[in-house]
Formats: C-alpha cells, structure tokens, sequence
C-alpha cells in the first residue's frame, strides 16, 4: 500500500474498562441513544464496546477489559457478501461504509467475526436537548442503514486539509493529535494509540515492531481466521505469573 494505512493499537493491560471511550464515540458520531425496550430486544448499537471478563478463581478473581471496534481488516469478511459495494477497502487502509449505497441486506453484519456492524432498526431520535450537540461533520444515519466505526474518518479529513494548507504532511507532529479518533482522545489511560502504519516513524509502527518480537504483547483478533486487523492488541502484562517465572 502506497499511502497510508491506518490502524490502532490497544494495550489491554492499561484499560480500566470505564466507558470514556464508548461514551466519546457516541457523541462524535452521532450514534443514536438506545433504550431500554431495543437493548431488551437484542438492538444494540455503539461502534465500540468494553467486553469485560473473569481471571482467575474465587476470591482472587479480577475484572479484565478489552476495547473492541471495528478492525478495519486487511481481508474483511464483511466486504465480499455486500451485493452493492457499499463497504470496502479504500487505499488508507479503512475499511469504509456508503451509507447511501446500503440497501440494509445485513450480510456484512452477519458476516462479521467481531460483531462491530450495527443496524439501524428505527429512526433516531434525540431529545430536544440533545438537537444542538449533534455533529455537524458526521452524517445523521436513518432507519435501513449499517454502521460501524470509521476510525473517526471526519477527523482524518480535516487534519489533512488543515495540513495541506500549511504545507505539512497530517502525520507531522504537530497534527498527530488531531488525527486520533475520539475514543484516543478521551481514553484516561492512553490504552489506544492511532496512526500510520506505513509510516516508519509513527508511534503505532515502533509499537508494533517491539511488541511483535518474540517475547512481546502483540496479537490480533481471532487470527486463525486470516482477517488481516487493522487494530493490534498488546496483551495483558501478568504480574503474579511474572513473579512466579522469576522466583
Ligand atoms: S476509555 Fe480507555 S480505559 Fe476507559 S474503557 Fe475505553 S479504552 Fe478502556
């Protein structure tokens, strides 16, 4: 890939599984509120969401968190069933979604490993407090549509403009941060880190180069199943199991 190629990494040993993330997605993206009577009927929707499991046995059993979005596969699964072409991979390496080519068939959601499609059961509504905070870079999506995360593609088109305009690249230092995804930003913890990683001195290519080593955290999602993730996780550092190892 000549150009970019976005991803992110996520260090599950650093998430504190506190929702800032989700919270922060929803709101840059304009994804409807869910209710209780939809949720009850199996009709989630957030374009990402902390799973959270059990280590360990009673009572030395600890809560452990994992981000998951979408994986912007290199080999998407979701991509070949669409009948329309209505999602794709471009040439950043994003796993995009039209949403007025969408014809709402769903395979791409049923398709998916990781279950990050969502589709719009019913027309969103938000109530009249709530009309202002609307973001007015991110299209409003109506009954019949699929969605998913974008990588925040809204933030990446601005930075790039706003780049090009002042004669620089938007992976310069300078507008590093603006390219991160809200849920980057709002993370407490710095548990996710965006970027290029065709781009040799990005922060995500050096992570990824140290922790794939041989002793390092790096894996990605349901590998077995040649996805190709654009998102690699870095595994959860355990201490007592250290601690053992070294006597
Ligand atoms: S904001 Fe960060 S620490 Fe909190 S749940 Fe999300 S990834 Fe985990």
């Amino acid at each position: 890939m000549a150009g970019e190629n976005w991803g992110m990494i996520v260090d599950v040993d650093k998430c504190i599984g506190c929702q800032a993330c989700v919270v922060a997605c929803q709101s840059e993206n304009n994804i409807p509120i869910n209710e209780e009577k939809h949720f009850n009927e199996r009709r989630a929707i957030e374009w990402i969401r902390v799973e959270r499991y059990w280590e360990g046995e009673f009572p030395d059993v600890k809560a452990r968190f994992i981000p998951i979005m979408c994986q912007h596969c290199g080999d998407a699964p979701c991509e070949p069933v669409c009948p329309v072409f209505a999602t794709y991979r471009n040439d950043e390496g994003l796993n995009v979604q039209i949403y007025n080519r969408c014809i709402g068939t769903r395979f791409c959601s049923n398709n998916c490993p990781y279950h990050v499609r969502f589709f719009n059961f019913w027309e969103p509504e938000w109530p009249e407090s709530l009309h202002n905070q609307l973001n007015p870079d991110v299209t409003v999506r109506s009954r019949g549509i699929m969605e998913k995360c974008t990588f925040c593609i809204q933030r990446i088109r601005r930075t790039k403009r706003t780049a090009s305009r002042a004669g620089a690249d938007a992976t310069d230092e300078e507008f590093e941060r603006s390219l991160d995804p809200a849920c980057v930003n709002a993370c407490p913890t710095e548990t996710l880190y965006f970027g290029d990683f065709n781009d040799p001195e990005s922060k995500v290519s050096a992570m990824k180069e140290k922790e794939s080593k041989r002793d390092g955290r790096a894996y990605t999602m349901l590998e077995n199943l040649g996805t190709n993730p654009g998102v690699i996780y870095l595994k959860k550092i355990d201490k007592h199991a250290e601690d053992v190892a070294h006597g």
